[in-house]
């Protein structure tokens, strides 16, 4: 049984429809396109208004329920969501700006945002009566997926690159995921998603990896940040929503979620969304900058940067992160490894919030338009801060020297405070 409010879904790249019934994963054209969901917006608007909002008590992701593409008793829950949104007060004064808040997706039960996806991803699984969910991934994305397998019972396995570090793959072992190094024998194919793929066609494993064209239900989950942002906002719609990006699928989200408001009445206009990419891995930045289309996009033969969350080579939701952008008046903002690191320290040191790089790169972009000129002092601002420092702790020891060894005595404290 399906969430009664599902309509249809539709896919991007040839248009073909499916019916909720028939619970579609990918387009059977093979054509990489995302099954774009589509809910009854008119009954959803009847249901989901301000006032029942008001009332309701469940809060995180399933607050949301009736956008989302799972009948809520399927439900594998950690607690996701409902993460503070801070009033930066240090930090904006530091930055000579107004009203800043940080959006800190560290809270969540694996510490990055993609538990609010994983938490559809495999709730959707177990409606399927899915045994086994494969993903693509070394990163947060996996780490999630396995901490929820782990949750519902369902076999997780993830295929790795060949090259990944192993203080990577702790925590998808610790959460009992098989994990595998796949070799790199061809260049420019992903081994990893082929892989994935191949174990889809003939074992029938159920995809989850954190990118629309292989599950477009996890894709749902993330939009859920949005409509927390705007309720714990008092429903006023900030001026910025800066969004760290790699494949493109969590500003595709947040981009869905306007449109559901929109759709319902809920909001009236658009946050302007801030695609912020590493400049060692910015394919999207640089379309927006040169007025590409999505389909002229080619992977980042080489990326690097120290926001490893942000080198997917390829961004699989790069038409609708386009998109979000261009439609809601947003820009697109490249930032290099040195503002991130500064950022990382900023976030810490004035407001107590530890991020990864990935998760610090919202406020570098900020911190850039705020120079530029492109954000005023005036204008308020949510950074989305999406990953925790306490998963890669390696490289934040990095930053400092050796800490001080002292005599055990007064003096000496005072001597070097
Ligand atoms: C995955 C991830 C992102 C980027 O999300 P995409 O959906 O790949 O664009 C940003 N920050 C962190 C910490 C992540 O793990
Ligand atoms: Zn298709």
């Amino acid at each position: 049984m399906n969430n009664e409010f599902l309509e249809r879904l539709i896919c991007s790249k040839c248009g073909r429809e499916y019916s909720p019934e028939s619970n579609p994963l990918m387009c059977i054209n093979k054509d990489k396109g995302r099954l774009d969901i589509v809910y009854n917006y008119s009954a959803v608007s009847q249901r989901l208004t301000r006032d029942e909002l008001g009332r309701r008590e469940t809060r995180g992701v399933w607050r949301y329920w009736e956008l989302l593409p799972v009948s809520k008793e399927y439900a594998v829950s950690l607690g996701e969501g409902n993460t503070p949104l801070i009033k930066a007060e240090r930090l904006a004064e530091k930055l000579r700006t107004k009203k800043l808040y940080l959006k800190d997706e560290t809270r969540n039960p694996s510490s990055s945002f993609k538990d609010r996806a994983m938490t559809i991803g495999v709730s959707k699984a177990v409606e399927m009566r899915a045994d086994t969910v494969v993903t693509a991934s070394s990163g947060n994305a996996a780490a999630a997926l396995a901490a929820y397998a782990a949750r519902s019972g369902l076999r997780c396995v993830a295929f790795v690159p060949e090259d990944v570090a192993a203080g990577k793959v702790s925590q998808l072992l610790l959460y009992g995921a098989r994990v595998f190094r796949v070799k790199q024998v061809e260049e420019g194919v992903d081994p990893t998603v082929q892989l994935m793929i191949l174990t889809h066609e003939k074992l029938n494993w159920y995809t989850c990896p954190s990118f629309g064209p292989f599950n477009p239900y996890q894709v749902e989950g993330p939009k859920t940040m949005l409509y927390e942002i705007v309720e714990q906002l008092g429903w006023r719609i900030p001026d910025f929503i800066f969004v760290p990006t790699g494949s493109g699928c969590l500003i595709t989200g947040l981009w869905k979620a306007c449109m559901d408001l929109k759709n319902i009445g809920l909001m009236d206009e658009y946050p302007r969304l801030v695609l912020v990419q590493p400049t060692g891995n910015m394919p999207l930045v640089d379309a927006l900058k040169r007025g590409l289309s999505f389909s002229e996009i080619r992977p980042t033969p080489y990326p690097h940067s120290v926001a490893s969350g942000l080198l997917d080579p390829y961004p699989w939701d790069g038409d609708l992160a386009l998109e979000a952008v261009r439609k809601t008046g947003g820009a697109g903002v490249a930032v290099s490894d040195e503002e991130i690191m500064n950022a990382v320290k900023m976030l810490a040191g004035l407001e107590g919030v530890f991020a990864e790089p990935s998760g610090a790169a919202g406020l570098a972009a900020l911190l850039r338009l705020l120079d530029e000129g492109v954000v005023s002092p005036s204008d308020e601002s949510v950074v989305l801060v999406t990953g925790s420092g306490l998963k890669e702790p390696e490289k934040i020891v990095r930053l400092y020297p050796e800490t001080p060894l002292i005599e055990p005595s007064l003096e000496e404290v005072l001597k070097r405070i």
